[in-house]
């Protein structure tokens, strides 16, 4: 038997139905299933009684984050949108299965005083915080400048951009050395497509703030490292981007198909454990082989 993976076929390739969600989206909807390492991966102790808040943890790649986290040995609090209840509740589930203790906790972090009692309520849960892994985003799709509404803009960057300022000042005083603090930006950090200025614009400062931080966290023993990807298969992009790009999702990329969030975990694992102790102010791009960002 061979024990190689062809990067071309490990996973489904489009045509695919295409079928819209309403925003956030929903993982049980999607056809096919995305694939969070659920079956899959395997830990390694490499992050044995650490504390992690993952925000957007419910679904897409903040669940295969959390899994993974899990399975390697961390506790996890997981910020979501109250309607995904249900995602949040099944992702519980698997990080409890893994044998450790897990915080559910509900709330919009386009405001500040949400973001302050997330991390509140991570440190009373989990008795602590030392990786603050901020995933969770919004992707509005707006063809034309002459469909600027400001209140959307607002959404994406208060949303994106301002709850990482929020959220690691919540937590900066319970971040003892060794800690690590995760982003995540996007291909559209580096290559922006024309209807998704917001998104983009809120992407490129993600990056940008990943090394200002990791800069000032430095003396404190705090690294700060971001990971983008390119084009995932989550509940973002059917509750996001329009039925026909949907269809063909992925099918840009030099490997033909959409990345499954199972194929990113490891990134955020690498950048939370000790192996990568020598790191910071980087951004990991996982993009199916795309290059010339
Ligand atoms: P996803 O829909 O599964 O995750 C996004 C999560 O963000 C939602 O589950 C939701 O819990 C959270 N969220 C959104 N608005 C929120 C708010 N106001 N308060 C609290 N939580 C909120 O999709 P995903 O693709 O896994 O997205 C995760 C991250 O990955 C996002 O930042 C996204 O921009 C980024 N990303 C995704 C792709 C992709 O192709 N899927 C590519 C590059 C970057
Ligand atoms: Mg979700």
């Amino acid at each position: 038997m061979s024990h190689l993976t062809d990067p071309t076929t490990a996973h489904p390739q489009p045509p695919f139905p295409g079928t819209k969600q309403p925003v956030p989206g929903d993982f049980y909807k999607m056809d096919p299933t995305p694939d969070h390492g659920e079956k899959t991966y395997e830990g390694h102790g490499r992050l044995a009684g650490r504390r992690a808040l993952i925000t957007g943890g419910d679904s897409g790649i903040g669940r295969a984050v959390a899994i993974a986290f899990a399975r390697e040995g961390a506790d996890v609090a997981i910020g979501y949108l109250p309607e995904e209840q249900e995602n949040a509740e099944d992702t519980a589930k698997l990080v409890e299965e893994a044998g450790r203790t897990v915080a559910l906790l509900p709330g919009d972090i386009s405001k500040e005083e949400v973001c302050q009692q997330l991390v509140a309520d991570t440190v009373s849960k989990l008795g602590g915080i030392d990786l603050l892994v901020m995933v969770a985003g919004i992707m509005p799709t707006v063809d034309s400048i002459d469909d600027l509404d400001t209140g959307v803009l607002d959404h994406v960057m208060k949303t994106n951009v301002y709850s990482l300022f929020w959220l690691t000042k919540a937590a900066s005083p319970h971040l003892e050395p060794g800690s690590g603090i995760i982003t995540t930006g996007s291909i559209q950090s580096f290559q922006p497509s024309p209807s998704l200025a917001e998104y983009a614009t809120s992407k490129a400062g993600i990056t940008n703030w990943t090394r200002a931080m990791a800069g000032q966290l430095a003396p404190r023993g705090i690294r700060v490292n971001g990971v983008a990807p390119g084009p995932f298969w989550t509940p973002l992009q059917p509750s996001s981007v329009p039925p026909e790009k949907l269809e063909s999702f992925g099918e840009d990329t030099p490997f033909g198909r959409p990345g499954q969030p199972a194929e990113l975990a490891s990134t955020y694992v690498y950048l939370a454990s000790n192996e990568s102790s020598y790191t910071s102010g980087e951004t990991i791009v996982v993009n199916g082989g795309t290059t010339g960002h």
